[in-house]
């Protein structure tokens, strides 16, 4: 992906929970970091292994990676069985699924500008599955209520519904570091009454650069964090809290008695 949309859906919690937070991080730079490159090294690897898997024409990108090693490998092969178990079940309802990889995703209807890509679309009759590798092992990450697996998917329905007669949507998380594998199915029709109201809603706020700014566990990933007042305050509210004094005095407190 050439360059990164202001409201993408890799960092759609964010925005969503803290919607003037997308233009402010305008002003920050991306300094990457040795993780960020992990990751991608892990999804070129996996992309491929799929894409072998699938009988599919692709290029061994291993020479080109910084980071990879065994456990790489393995997880990569993990993802690419995976998702074949996947592609098996929806052949099992639709003769002829299509298999989509590193899709870019445009789901511009709901949010301006917005796009993602996503490592991988299954379409099939009736269900539309999403698929997202995660290398990071720091926190399992839950596909229920996901909203960047849930805009992943509205970026397939606007090239797929009308074609396909989609219904339903299953999304998965494949993080292999934390043996999680997270799945979560949701009505289609849920799923766009979520993008009509919420999101639509908020989207428009964040890209307005209005709204209120609200701190949490997402500012771990804001690069105006080092800088944030709400933050700030946050974590001073948050650091109150834990340095409560008890009401009473300990023995060690108690004034001296002069008899
Ligand atoms: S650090 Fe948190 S509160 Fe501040 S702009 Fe970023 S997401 Fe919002």
């Amino acid at each position: 992906m050439g360059r990164h949309a202001l409201l993408s859906a890799s960092s759609s919690h964010r925005w969503l929970a803290c919607p003037p937070s997308a233009r402010l991080c305008e002003n920050y730079e991306d300094t990457g970091s040795e993780y960020a490159q992990q990751g991608t090294d892990a999804h070129s690897l996996c992309e491929h292994k799929l894409k072998l898997s699938l009988g599919m024409e692709t290029e061994d990108p291993t020479e080109e990676l910084s980071f990879y090693d065994e456990e790489m490998e393995e997880c990569a092969c993990g993802y690419a069985e995976y998702v074949l178990s996947l592609v098996e079940e929806a052949k099992k309802i639709c003769k002829d699924p299509v298999v989509l990889i590193e899709q870019r995703l445009d789901f511009s209807r709901y949010v301006e500008e917005g796009f993602g890509t996503g490592d991988c679309v299954i379409i099939a009759d009736g269900t539309l599955y999403i698929i997202d590798y995660k290398h990071g092992k720091g926190v399992e990450v839950s596909a229920e209520g996901n909203p960047q697996m849930m805009l992943y998917a509205l970026g397939a329905l606007e090239l797929f519904d009308g074609i396909y007669d989609i219904d339903a949507v299953r999304m998965a998380i494949y993080q292999p570091r934390r043996e999680n594998v997270s799945v979560y199915a949701m009505a289609k029709d849920d799923l766009l009454q979520w993008a009509e109201g919420e999101l639509s809603e908020k989207a428009k706020l964040a890209y307005a650069g209005e709204g209120e700014f609200c701190a949490g566990e997402h500012c771990k990933f804001c690069k105006a964090k080092a800088v944030c007042r709400k933050r700030a305050e946050y974590n001073l509210e948050l650091a109150k809290y834990d340095f409560e004094m008890p009401a009473t005095l300990e023995d060690d407190e108690m004034p001296l008695r002069i008899p």
